[in-house]
């Protein structure tokens, strides 16, 4: 059997479609954020970052740095372990009661990604939760499918960010079902920000227990970076929050945070905690400190707002059609999967400026764009660079423009 044969036929078909992902090869440089090198022998050279989801460049940040380096010298470099065996390590232990006081939560619970947190705890509480109905919203993203699918548990997908529409499905299940409403705060890829409070009394209206994906909100929103549910003062409300610390936080790892009995039943049963080595202890000081850092300082925040508000006017003045949303994530509508991936290599090869085209399956066919998160570290000058060139490309590929 020729394997390799039938490996080649499926990528040339994705090829085909425009929908073969090609990876930019980076050199991320300390205290350069969001300047990077890039080694694609195609496009040799100095980049500006425009698609990063280290979206206050704590990645980089001196405190962080300092704290992994410290942890390393004092601990070495892994935890030894999984969890159960050995690789509980003060570290961990602290970081977990770091995400437990981010949340008002009684207990928090550390995983090697957010992918993982929400694969691991959706498929425990859907598989040993009598009864379970899983409630979730159509546009969560592929962890909590997965999750939700390998629970074997019956699901029921309602509308996007439509409390009506859970709300309809809410009572029309049977006596005696375990309800679990799973969706997220901010939307990844439309940026857009659910109704929490309308969810959130829907779900307490029917006895529903309510599972909230924070990962692009944690760090960003909230006077302490708890996330939406904080700035809007509906974390109590919520049954268990995850979130990522691979995102806003710069470093990497996954958790949730609920009530004791909640966090003990997860780290008690469920396969993706218990059967794999613990992240490395210096990876935990690097979180904790990043975590303790956006808990006081707003200056990250303030000036990521200040520079998405710019970067959305002035798009706005070019005529260059963006998602409206409340978020900090900028998506320029391209609706082509050919066209987006070109606008994408002349931005790289012309301007130097690198933002990685978003095509099917991770948005629907027919909505690639690019998806543009501007942060604190992007200068003044970068936004008009990128706007410049924006603008230009709108001109030679005969983009249409957004009517002001
Ligand atoms: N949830 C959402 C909504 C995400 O977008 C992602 C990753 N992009 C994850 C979870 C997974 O988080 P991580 O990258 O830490 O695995």
């Amino acid at each position: 059997m020729d394997y390799d044969a039938l490996f080649t036929e499926q990528l040339d078909a994705l090829r085909e479609d425009g929908n073969y992902r090609v990876f930019a090869e980076l050199e991320r440089r300390c205290g350069q954020f969001p300047r990077a090198a890039c080694h694609d022998a195609a496009n040799p050279g100095e980049v500006i970052v425009w698609c990063s989801n280290d979206y206050l460049g704590m990645g980089q940040h001196p405190s962080v740095r300092t704290a992994m380096k410290d942890a390393i010298d004092r601990t070495g470099a892994g935890a030894g372990g999984t969890r159960n065996i050995s690789g509980t390590t003060h570290e961990h232990c602290l970081l977990e009661a770091e995400l437990a006081d981010l949340h008002g939560k009684d207990a928090a619970l550390l995983f090697t990604s957010g992918y993982v947190s929400n694969w691991a705890a959706l498929s425990t509480l859907g598989a040993r939760l009598p009864n379970a109905v899983i409630l979730s919203d159509a546009l969560n993203h592929a962890s909590m499918i997965e999750g939700i699918r390998h629970s074997r548990a019956q699901k029921l997908i309602w509308k996007h960010n439509d409390p009506e529409d859970l709300d309809r499905k809410l009572a029309a299940l049977p006596e005696g079902s375990t309800p679990i409403v799973a969706f997220e705060s901010v939307y990844s890829m439309d940026g857009d920000i659910c109704p929490m409070a309308e969810i959130v009394e829907v779900a307490e209206k029917h006895g529903a227990m309510t599972y909230l994906d924070e990962v692009h909100a944690v760090g960003l929103y909230g006077a302490r970076g708890g996330g939406i549910s904080e700035r809007d003062g509906l974390a109590d409300r919520i049954t268990l929050i995850e979130g990522t610390l691979g995102k806003a936080y710069g470093v990497v790892g996954g958790y949730i945070t609920g009530s004791a009995p909640l966090c003990d039943f997860i780290r008690s049963f469920s396969s993706g905690f218990i059967f794999t080595t613990a992240l490395p202890p210096a990876v935990a000081a690097g979180a904790r400190t990043s975590i303790a850092h956006l808990k006081t300082s707003q200056i990250e925040r303030a000036q990521q707002r200040r520079q998405v508000k710019r970067l959305r006017a002035k798009l706005d003045a070019c005529g260059i059609p963006h998602l409206d949303n409340p978020s900090h994530i900028i998506p320029v509508m391209i609706k082509d999967p050919v066209k987006c991936r070109q606008i994408a290599d002349i931005l790289m090869q012309q301007f130097g400026i690198y933002v990685q085209p978003i095509n099917y399956p991770t948005v629907p066919k027919g909505t690639e764009r690019l998806r543009f998160t501007p942060g604190p570290l992007h200068t003044d000058a970068d936004i008009d660079h990128l706007v410049g060139a924006l603008n230009t490309l709108w001109q030679q590929c005969g983009i249409a423009r957004a009517v002001a």
